[in-house]
């Protein structure tokens, strides 16, 4: 584990902005698992997992929002968040294995706000009983894998007893970057709580080395409890913004049975803007992805807008006019096709 200036020193050469970072650091504090350390080549000054924990300099810059999603202005109760008419999201500790550069809700995120109180806890289920048109819940953070498993089955079992229609995914990166949390008596605690409306597994993997033999048999363990996954990838300068990763990343996601769900364009959440892609760029990534991966191995390219805007999907847009005779299509080849009005 990485949590100082000297234990990473120790494993690679630091560059200059990185190195400026301690002098200035941001509110996210360093800390790299051992699990995500062993991934990072330190031979590499540009190594795409090195991009996404080593914190830079240039994170200091206070030109953007830290909240642009507006979810303080939507929080319900103490830890909820209810953005959206049917699904709402759980702030269940701001605890991660390991921080990274790119988060969007740094606000909130390493922060000592610490686990969530059974009091929280309780009122987000009392929340949730009033409120039947929530069909969805997301258990996120920070990271809820980081919880203990005590705290987690009391989590679940206040859940459970509130609410058992509601579909809980569980977000988690703790499968990359902790994959031994997911012990015989965490899953056992999972499993007795798999009843009712189902648990879909929400992953984060952001390149193609983050699916290790390690990550992949944790994200097993759900799969085998007929827990669905699905992974949200986020668009990084450096990092994946590159067709040919994104495809390989995509491939090995299907391949291990997770699906492919969002690409997610950055955040416009202060500190991350040297991580951004532009959109033009990402765009053109997207319309070549479509033309190479399969329609499952395909992921949604998606933007939550500013200002509490929601979110919405970027993708190339294939209807490109309308005249008397019918619509105008772009075929993926590039040639054109109509189809009827009516
Ligand atoms: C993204 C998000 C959701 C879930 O959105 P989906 O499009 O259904 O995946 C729910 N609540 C919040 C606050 C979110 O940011
Ligand atoms: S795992 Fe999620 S919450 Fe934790 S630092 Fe990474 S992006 Fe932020």
């Amino acid at each position: 584990m990485i949590k100082t200036k000297r234990e990473l020193e120790d494993r690679l050469t630091l560059k200059a902005d990185e190195e400026a970072w301690f002098d200035h650091p941001s509110s996210l504090p360093l800390l790299i698992s051992d699990a995500l350390e062993r991934l990072i080549d330190p031979a590499d000054p540009h190594d795409p997992i090195r991009r996404q924990l080593v914190p830079d300099v240039r994170e200091c810059d206070r030109t953007d929002s830290l909240d642009p999603l507006g979810e303080v202005s939507h929080q319900a109760t103490g830890r909820l968040i209810h953005r959206y008419g049917r699904r709402a999201a759980l702030l269940t500790t701001d605890r991660c294995f390991a921080y990274c550069r790119h988060c969007f809700r740094r606000r909130f995120t390493g922060t000592d706000s610490g686990p969530i109180s059974d009091i929280q806890i309780e009122e987000a289920a009392s929340y949730l009983k009033e409120h039947g048109e929530i069909t969805e819940l997301l258990l996120t953070g920070g990271d809820l894998f980081t919880l203990s498993d005590q705290k987690l089955d009391h989590l679940l079992t206040c859940l459970k007893e509130a609410r058992e229609d509601l579909i809980l995914r569980l977000c988690t990166r703790s499968v990359v970057s902790m994959p031994s949390r997911f012990t015989s008596s965490l899953m056992e605690i999972i499993k007795r709580h798999n009843h009712g409306a189902p648990f879909l597994l929400l992953t984060q993997f952001n390149h193609p080395r983050e699916l290790t033999e390690e990550s992949i048999e944790a994200v097993g363990k759900f799969i085998s409890l007929g827990i669905p996954a699905f992974n949200q990838s986020v668009l990084l300068a450096g990092v994946n913004d590159d067709v040919d990763v994104l495809e390989e990343l995509c491939n090995s996601l299907l391949m291990n049975r997770i699906k492919p769900y969002y690409l997610f364009q950055c955040d416009l959440v202060q500190g991350t803007a040297h991580l951004r892609v532009p959109i033009e760029k990402g765009l053109e990534i997207e319309a070549e992805l479509r033309k190479r991966l399969s329609g499952l191995a395909m992921p949604q390219y998606t933007i939550d807008l500013p200002e509490a805007g929601g979110k919405v999907i970027l993708t190339h847009d294939y209807l490109v006019g309308k005249d008397s005779e019918g619509y105008i299509f772009e075929s993926p080849d590039g040639g054109t096709r109509r189809y009827p009005l009516k």
